[in-house]
């Protein structure tokens, strides 16, 4: 037996292993419900794909089932704004900070300037989102998705979307908050429209561990060659995502996962390995934080086994590289 296939089989037995951690911890979270339709996910799925840049996918469990991207979305809109409004622009309406709040807080905003801490939590989010500028901000969002996702099937969850935007009004509180300060860019009403569809787009854990990849590579898809994205621009959003990614418990899972990551309520983290990897995790159960119970229970065994640590000061497991 060659020494890749070796390999490969040790890889695939790790991810098994991971995936039986992230079964047992299942019954410590619960499905999102403050969504009604997030409420109807499958509370037992499951599952995990990886991606490496010279080729190799391993996935298991339901890596290729569907679910909405949610707070993942934040990353894709940052990179747009930071595309068409520029950095200047977006950083003098969003900071760089992370909260220690939770995802929706409103706290902050009147304790400190008015100006989100960072695109990663709502208020932020909904400000980048105004920040896009594009004749439709909606679809350049989509088409950005399909591209670094390499999905083109990629599409919005109508129902969740509809069911997000007749509920959210928390979110709806926040935007005209910030519109009341000057902080919003357009009108409330047509920002949230935006934020909600974003947050409506469905990818599956192979469509995510595409776009880790991707970013891993410093904005270049290894299968072709061609540059996606800003090397810059890259490096700001991984940055971001390792400081704030996982709400108020960004901070333990550096420590303890160290992997740049987002997660959403709908049960998605997305992992971006350094050294040519990307790692997509699905599992709708959430803890008290908001983060998939299952999914970081496997990133927790996959980032020990393959020693994975951004600063692990090691070459890693999948690829060799540190
Ligand atoms: N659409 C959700 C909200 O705005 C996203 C939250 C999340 O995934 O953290 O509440």
């Amino acid at each position: 037996m060659s020494g890749q296939m070796e390999n490969d089989e040790w890889i695939l037995a790790t991810l098994e292993k991971a995936m039986e951690k992230g079964r047992d911890v299942l019954c410590e979270g619960a499905v999102a419900n403050y969504i009604p339709e997030l409420a109807k996910a499958n509370p037992s799925n499951l599952g995990v794909c990886i991606r490496t840049s010279d080729g190799r996918t391993y996935e298991t469990g339901d890596f290729d089932i569907p679910f909405t991207m949610q707070s993942i979305s934040k990353t894709f809109s940052l990179i747009l704004a930071l595309q068409t409004a520029g950095y200047e622009y977006l950083f003098s309406k969003v900071g760089m900070e992370p909260t220690g709040d939770r995802f929706d807080s409103i706290l902050q905003l009147e304790l400190k300037d008015m100006r989100p801490f960072n695109p990663m939590i709502n208020a932020g989010a909904i400000v980048t989102a105004g920040c896009v500028r594009a004749a439709n901000p909606f679809q350049a969002f989509l088409d950005l998705v399909r591209r670094l996702c390499g999905n083109p099937k990629i599409h919005l969850n109508e129902k969740v979307y509809m069911s997000e935007k007749s509920t959210g009004t928390r979110n709806r509180s926040i935007a005209y908050l910030l519109k009341s300060v000057g902080v919003l860019d357009g009108e409330p009403e047509d920002v949230l429209d935006v934020y909600f569809r974003m947050c409506s787009v469905m990818v599956t854990a192979r469509d995510l561990a595409n776009y880790a990849l991707i970013l891993s590579c410093g904005g270049v898809d290894p299968a072709t060659g061609e540059r996606l994205l800003d090397p810059q621009i890259v490096k700001v959003v991984t940055t971001l995502m390792m400081l704030c990614g996982m709400y108020d418990e960004s901070g333990e899972y550096a420590v303890k996962i160290g992997l740049p990551s987002k997660s959403g309520v709908g049960g998605g983290i997305v992992a971006v390995g350094e050294g040519g990897y990307g790692i997509g995790v699905f599992g709708p159960r959430l803890n008290k934080k908001g983060n998939s119970v299952g999914g970081e229970a496997i990133l927790k065994v996959l980032s020990d086994d393959f020693l994975l640590h951004t600063f692990a000061g090691v070459p890693n497991k999948l690829t060799g590289k540190s």
